[in-house]
């Protein structure tokens, strides 16, 4: 059985959807009523392969919000995302993603070194960021995408926000290594991290956001942000491709214009219905068939037996990696998503 840990992107957004399910009683409550709520089961998944295999999974939400971060209640934090683990593994999950900010908790606060939760022991090769498909699936959108929208990648500068993250390292080693774009730009806030990256990869020009944006083609946002920025349509360039695959997402603004191509970046669609609610509540144009690639992968390993952390710890995303889960991601029926 697989398992999918997933977090909702705002507290007005928890409010809402417990409007929306029929608990009114919660939807009034502020962010104290989810620092105090247990993780819970909220529903359970059966998936057909395109092979017609079908496997069976839970989606435990952990009541994390992305506010506990900005708010400095970063105990809250950890314990929303070891008992959601502890969740998982205690109703016998072989393999959990973690989604969104889980992971992303996970690493920044050392959780490998908690994994003794009440009476569980927590196995860590039960778990994986799903961040190798992730990448794998964002890196398909930008060679779709460019030649959906007519941009000749060998003429192309690309800006990745959030370079030296996880799935941003892995975008920009795929960029370095699969394609012959013209430049690479580099954005984070640590320039020191930034600078590394830049000696591994022998190429790519450190920038601010603000200078780096109105020089790219492609802008690839991967940063881990709890709040999305504001984007100003008018200092891109026309045409100008947009993948976001941040969650909460990383831009704010709702762009609509004419040349400006935004993409729901590290969502795949899967090619059958898939037997769930979850993704009604995410807002996903089409819930029954379009997921987070990071929730994909965790299919992908039960359908394959690879029950192993295949995405762990920071960095260490290979090409060879991202190619091995790229074909049983098509195996499988998955394909990512271009708006
Ligand atoms: P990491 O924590 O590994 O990396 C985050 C990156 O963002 C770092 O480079 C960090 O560098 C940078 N960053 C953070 N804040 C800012 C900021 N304000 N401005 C510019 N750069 C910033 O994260 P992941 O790679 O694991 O995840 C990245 C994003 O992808 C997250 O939003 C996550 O929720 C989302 N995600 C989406 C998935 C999907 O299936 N679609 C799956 C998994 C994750 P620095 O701190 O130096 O700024």
């Amino acid at each position: 059985m697989f398992g999918l840990i997933g977090h909702l992107t705002s507290l007005e957004h928890a409010q809402s959807v417990a409007r929306e399910l029929g608990y009114p009683e919660y939807a009034d409550q502020g962010l104290e009523f989810w620092c105090s709520a247990p993780p819970q089961i909220v529903d359970r998944i059966k998936v057909t392969s395109a092979t017609g295999q079908q496997i069976e999974g839970l989606y435990v939400e952990s009541c994390f919000l992305p506010e506990m971060l900005a708010g400095n209640k970063i105990k809250t934090a950890i314990r929303k995302i070891l008992n959601a683990m502890a969740l998982a593994q205690k109703n016998d999950v072989d393999i959990t993603a973690l989604g969104g900010f889980s992971s992303i908790i996970f690493e920044n606060f050392n959780l490998s070194q908690m994994s003794s939760v009440r009476n569980i022991q927590l196995e860590f090769n039960r778990f994986t960021t799903g961040n190798t498909h992730t990448a794998y699936i964002i890196c398909r959108q930008i060679e779709e995408a460019s030649r959906k929208f007519g941009i000749d990648l060998a003429k192309a500068t690309v800006t990745v926000c959030g370079a030296t993250g996880d799935i941003g390292s892995a975008v920009c080693r795929w960029l370095d290594a699969r394609t012959n774009i013209k430049e690479l730009l580099l954005v984070a806030r640590n320039r020191e991290r930034l600078q590394e990256l830049q000696a591994q990869l022998g190429r790519g020009k450190v920038l601010e956001i603000d200078e780096a944006l109105p020089q790219s083609d492609i802008i690839v946002w991967v940063a881990s942000m709890a709040k999305g920025m504001a984007i100003d349509p008018a200092t891109l360039k026309h045409p100008c491709i947009l993948i976001d695959g941040g969650y909460p997402k990383n831009m704010s603004t709702l762009v609509q214009e004419e040349g400006i191509h935004v993409i729901d970046g590290g969502i795949v669609e899967h090619s059958l219905d898939i037997d769930w609610k979850i993704m009604k509540i995410v807002n996903m144009t089409a819930p029954a068939r379009q997921l987070f690639a990071c929730f994909a992968e965790s299919m992908l390993l039960e359908f394959e037996g690879w029950h192993t952390n295949f995405s762990w710890g920071r960095n260490q995303i290979s090409i060879e990696n991202m190619d091995k889960i790229g074909e049983v991601s098509i195996k499988h029926g998955f394909r990512p998503l271009i708006n």
